[in-house]
């Protein structure tokens, strides 16, 4: 049997027909950019997400940009950012002018460890940029407590957790509701993916609402009239009509994921796994699955042969990677560094069948070193 890491072919042939009607009616009106596809996307994201304003933007690393941008960061600002990410969490900052401080990560929710934000606060700090990573929300409570306490930005970077919810004192509440800023990524293989590169902000607050729109748009005021020099990061239409059709189905998906993740959780009984842990106060989106154990190459290499495709997400941790080299005290990241060598992320998706389930979970149950 063969399971696929993702299969985005599979979803496609479950929406074709809507799909290939939404993109060429784009092409039909030339509704390519600024159009009402664009508009209807923004409305609904942001209604999904109880959250006033949504700015489609051209992928998820302009939308960590811009939202740096429009919160006024100064060139030096430091950036409290995750030690385990993908390397797009850190590159917009650096793009936007700031400084990158990594943190490093908790050892059970594998989100950034917020008992460590306090000793990376310097006199410089002015932005933290927590990640939903795999799915699951960050500890946004005690980040605001920080945040607050040091009066500190937070861009929740959501690229991994489009309606992932985290309880709290005002109840189950949604990613982008916690810091000033969100932002998304619709890259194919996102939990909301569009067929081409794509991206999201989203806040409540309407005058980084306008701030980022004018980022995103040259800095535009009207057609030839420029208020600062912004950047050309718009959300197209094709985009956009994707990205309507499957704002149709994102619930039902995520249903799905949550699903197969609750028969992993149950199934998968093996002492030299280690299972992902989830706190009763999060209903995360399951973006990745992912799994932690010792000579994880071993095990890789058995999964391969039963035909189970694997990821590593991530094989190198933000701070040892070459892009960061000029970052001195790599022993500050104890829990990423170990990590980086167990983690391993096995197939969901929302196509995965009934057999596939079963074989992922046979195969891992079996697994011997
Ligand atoms: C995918 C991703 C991004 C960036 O998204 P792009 O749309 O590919 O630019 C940012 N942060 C995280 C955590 C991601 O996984």
């Amino acid at each position: 049997m063969k399971v696929p890491f993702l299969d985005l072919k599979a979803q496609y042939e479950s929406i074709k027909e809507e799909i290939n009607n939404a993109i060429s009616e784009v092409i039909e009106n030339s509704a390519f950019i600024k159009s009402q596809q664009v508009k209807d996307f923004e409305k609904e994201f942001a209604r999904l997400h109880n959250v006033k304003h949504c700015i489609g933007v051209g992928n998820g690393t302009d939308a960590i940009t811009i939202s740096l941008k429009a919160l006024g960061i100064k060139q030096g600002d430091e950036v409290i950012i995750p030690a385990n990410s993908f390397i797009a969490s850190s590159e917009a900052v650096s793009s936007a002018g700031g400084r990158v401080v990594f943190v490093d990560n908790n050892p059970e929710t594998y989100t950034i460890d917020v008992s460590k934000i306090e000793d990376a606060i310097t006199n410089k700090t002015k932005y933290i940029i927590p990640v939903h990573l795999y799915g699951q929300t960050a500890q946004m409570h005690e980040i605001v407590e920080i945040a607050k306490k040091y009066d500190l930005k937070i861009i929740e970077d959501s690229a991994q957790a489009h309606l992932a919810e985290l309880n709290g004192s005002n109840g189950w509440q949604k990613v982008g509701n916690f810091g000033d800023m969100a932002t998304f990524s619709f890259y194919p293989g996102k939990n909301l993916g569009a067929y081409g590169d794509a991206g999201a902000i989203l806040t409540n607050n309407d005058e980084l609402a306008r701030l980022a729109r004018m980022y995103a748009d040259h800095g535009r005021i009207s057609k030839y009239d420029h208020e600062f020099e912004g950047f050309n990061s718009r959300l197209d239409g094709i985009q956009a009509a994707v990205l309507n059709v499957k704002l149709k189905y994102i619930q039902d998906w995520t249903e799905k994921r949550r699903e197969i993740a609750s028969i992993f959780l149950n199934e998968i009984k093996n002492d030299i796994i280690a299972l992902p842990k989830v706190p009763t106060n999060v209903k995360p989106v399951w973006h990745l699955f992912v799994l932690r154990a010792k000579n994880r190459e071993l095990i890789l290499k058995q999964l391969e042969s039963k035909g189970i495709h694997t990821g590593i997400h991530y094989p190198i941790a933000l701070p040892n990677l070459k892009a960061y080299s000029y970052i001195q005290a790599k022993s500050n990241f104890s829990v990423a560094n170990q990590y980086q060598n167990q983690i391993f992320s096995i197939p969901i998706f929302p196509e995965l069948n009934a057999d596939q389930i079963d074989h992922i979970i046979k195969s891992i149950n079996k697994l011997e070193i």
